[in-house]
């Protein structure tokens, strides 16, 4: 039963974390580095060029680090039992970056001219922006970096708001800002979290469906089989394993219409063991039956040839259905038979007609050409035997 089900919590944790750090590492990595270039490019006629490129490395180093961090949290993945710890410190790593921002914009305004202090401020609030799109899958992650880069500027900014004339102005648009960026990521960070579980639905009802169609498919082989195992039951001859009268008809019926459409013709050899009854007195019903069945593995390697069935017709009678075979042929084949049952040498001592158990053979060769019953066809290869039992029995008569 296939049914909708909600993401547990802390795997939705676990893939918010992955995802910011699968999605967001390049990212954000990408956006402070091109704030480094820009602050850099920006600052180079005010600050001593060794200072600015020892401060542009740090944050590099920085980044690394936490890109590092992240590369290896994610191939380990051993946060998934602790997902928490490596929550805090992303949060901890992302409020670092932004504190360096925010630091680094402080500290070197009063030495800036106050147009490159506003494009230094921009290029931090486009950072921030850009971080929105990225980080905001965790949402504290990606406040942690807007307000350790954005409040600390815009409380100095109000603080020392008689520096400049636009500080006062300033500082409230950041507040402003940083109030709006934290109402957009709430949307944002909602919409994030629904796609995830949404996601995790599809998986694990496509998963569902995979185990319903696998066990189906096996259901369906097990009805197959049985499907096999019956139809094999009711044509099975469970002594002897040879086809039993139903197939014996079946293929009788089948065999005289192809001929029929073919001109060509079929044949068909009826056994009966001589004096069985006599044999089952002596040796018992036990004995009867093993030679029934020593008998029916004789059937079955004198059927060599591709179409040929071997079948037991009932009692100690068997029957050959030889497609394609004339009179001689089925001759031949009744003599290796009788031949084959003779090598056999099967002790009879109460048989009036040898030492051994032997067979009769009622033969019957037709061309058909009309439908003829497999009832009738038998009941003609049985006249054939009964005057092979007339004849003294161990002989084959042909019609
Ligand atoms: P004939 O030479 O005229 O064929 O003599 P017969 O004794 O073989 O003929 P009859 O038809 O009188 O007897 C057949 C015997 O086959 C009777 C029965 O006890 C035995 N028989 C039939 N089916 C089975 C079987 O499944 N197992 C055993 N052990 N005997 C069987
Ligand atoms: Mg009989
Ligand atoms: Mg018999």
């Amino acid at each position: 039963m296939i049914y909708l089900r909600n993401i547990p919590e802390e795997e939705l944790f676990c893939a918010q974390l992955e995802l910011l750090m699968q999605h967001g590492r390049v990212a954000s990595m990408m956006a402070n580095l091109i704030g480094v270039i820009a602050v850099m490019g920006l600052l180079w006629p005010y600050f001593d060029a060794g200072d600015l490129l020892l401060w542009g490395f740090g944050i590099l180093i920085l980044l690394l680090l936490r890109s590092l961090h992240m590369s290896a949290a994610l191939s380990d993945r051993r946060y998934l039992s602790r997902p928490k710890k490596l929550f805090w410190q992303l949060v901890a790593g992302s409020a670092a970056t932004g504190l360096i921002w925010s630091g680094t914009y402080i500290l070197v305004s009063p030495y800036l001219p106050v147009t490159i202090q506003y494009l230094l401020l921009l290029i931090v609030v486009f950072i921030a922006a850009i971080s929105l799109a990225v980080m905001v899958v965790i949402r504290e992650y990606f406040l942690a970096f807007t307000f350790s880069a954005l409040w600390p500027i815009a409380w100095w900014s109000l603080a020392n708001f008689w520096d400049q004339p636009y500080n006062l102005l300033l500082g409230f648009l950041l507040l402003a800002l940083t109030g709006l960026l934290t109402a957009a990521s709430n949307g944002i960070h909602d919409t994030f979290r629904r796609m995830l579980s949404l996601n995790w639905q599809q998986e694990a009802m496509a998963r569902e469906l995979g185990q319903i169609t696998n066990s189906l498919r096996d259901r369906n082989l097990q009805l197959q089989e049985a499907r096999r195992q019956l139809t094999d039951l009711a044509n099975i001859d469970e002594l002897t394993g040879l086809g039993n009268r139903r197939l014996i008809n079946q293929t009788l019926r089948e065999e005289v219409n192809r001929a029929r459409r073919s001109h060509g013709w079929v044949s068909v050899i009826l056994i009966d063991v001589d004096f069985f009854k006599k044999y089952n007195d002596t040796y018992g019903h036990p004995a009867g039956d093993e030679v029934l069945r020593r008998i029916g593995d004789i059937m079955q390697r004198a059927t060599a040839r591709a179409g040929e069935v071997a079948g037991r017709y009932g009692g100690e009678e068997f029957i050959l259905v030889l497609p394609g075979a004339r009179a001689p042929e089925a001759l031949r084949t009744a003599e290796r038979l009788k031949r084959l049952v003779y090598e056999e040498n099967i002790p009879h001592s109460d048989s009036e007609v040898s030492d051994r158990i032997s067979i009769s053979q009622g033969v019957l060769s037709i061309m058909p050409d009309e439908d003829v019953d497999p009832g009738v066809l038998v009941d003609r290869a049985d006249a054939a035997l009964y005057e092979a039992k007339r004849e003294g029995r161990d002989k084959i008569a042909v019609v």
